[in-house]
């Protein structure tokens, strides 16, 4: 479970996140949906205890992150949009790198690399180098070291971006295999279509506020129902308006 109350960050005047609530039960995938700059990574961030809110609080779960934040991060897995990998660690070695951090070590660590290494096909990528894996490998070993500690929660940037088809569909089953056994997932995106592909509800987040939230097919109906501003989010959040201006300036 995830719940955000009033959740608040501030540059000097600029409100990058404004009074956000929310709550994620444990069973969802749930997508936050929004153009570029509207507050999503901030969001997460936040959420993940990297950045400091101005006003609010967090929950993971029973525990308040700025209040207890060792016991909150355990129960959290987290992938950020722009990872940091130890180039000259192997895959195996960088795991057990992230497994410590979180006080795991010995068989059990071990036996959950294999597992995760073999459940992304990396098993013959396990003792080399990182630099030398691909955009798309550095991808799933990063995917696997925010399950590497069996968290309750995964909050997760952007999670498409760098995946392959097989890839992209690989994480959706993992996504939905762990929510059906009870985890939670919040996940940020700037597109309809994935929000789509992988959601159950999604919230729509532009300049720091949620202006709509439900399932697709509910905010779908609202749009229909003559929700100008929705429409033209959706537009926007399927590339509809700026290909029209695109090929509008193009033509000229
Ligand atoms: P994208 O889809 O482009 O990644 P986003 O929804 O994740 O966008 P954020 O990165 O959360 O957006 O940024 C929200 C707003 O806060 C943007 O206007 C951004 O310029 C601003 N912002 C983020 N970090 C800082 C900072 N350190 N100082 C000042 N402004 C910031």
């Amino acid at each position: 479970m995830i719940r955000l109350e009033e959740l608040t960050k501030t540059y000097g005047k600029f409100v990058a996140v404004d009074a956000i609530d929310l709550h994620v039960p444990r069973g969802q995938i749930f997508g936050f949906l929004g153009p570029n700059g509207a507050g999503k990574t901030t969001t997460l961030r936040m959420i993940a205890g990297i950045l400091r809110p101005t006003h609010g609080r967090i929950w993971l779960g029973g525990d308040d992150i700025l209040s207890n934040p060792m016991a909150a991060k355990a129960r959290l897995g987290f992938i950020p949009d722009r990872p940091f990998v130890y180039e000259k660690l192997t895959g195996a070695e960088f795991l057990r790198f992230v497994a410590g951090l979180y006080g795991h070590d010995g068989s059990a660590v071990e036996r959950r690399i294999n597992e995760l290494f073999e459940l992304f096909e990396l098993s013959v990528w396990k003792n080399e180098l990182v630099e030398s894996y691909s955009h798309g490998m550095r991808q799933k070993l990063i995917i696997s070291s925010a399950l590497i500690h069996r968290p309750e929660c995964i909050v997760v940037d952007e999670p498409m971006v760098g995946l392959d088809p097989k890839g992209a569909r690989l994480l959706k089953d993992i996504f939905r295999a762990f929510v059906e056994k009870g985890g939670t997932v919040l996940m940020s995106t700037h597109t309809l279509e994935v929000a789509q592909a992988m959601c159950d509800r999604i919230a729509i987040i532009q300049e720091g506020r949620i202006v709509a939230r439900g399932t697709i097919e509910e905010l779908r109906k609202q749009t229909a129902a003559g929700d100008a501003s929705l429409e033209e989010l959706f537009l926007r959040l399927t590339g509809g308006s700026d290909v029209q201006e695109l090929a509008a300036v193009l033509s000229d």
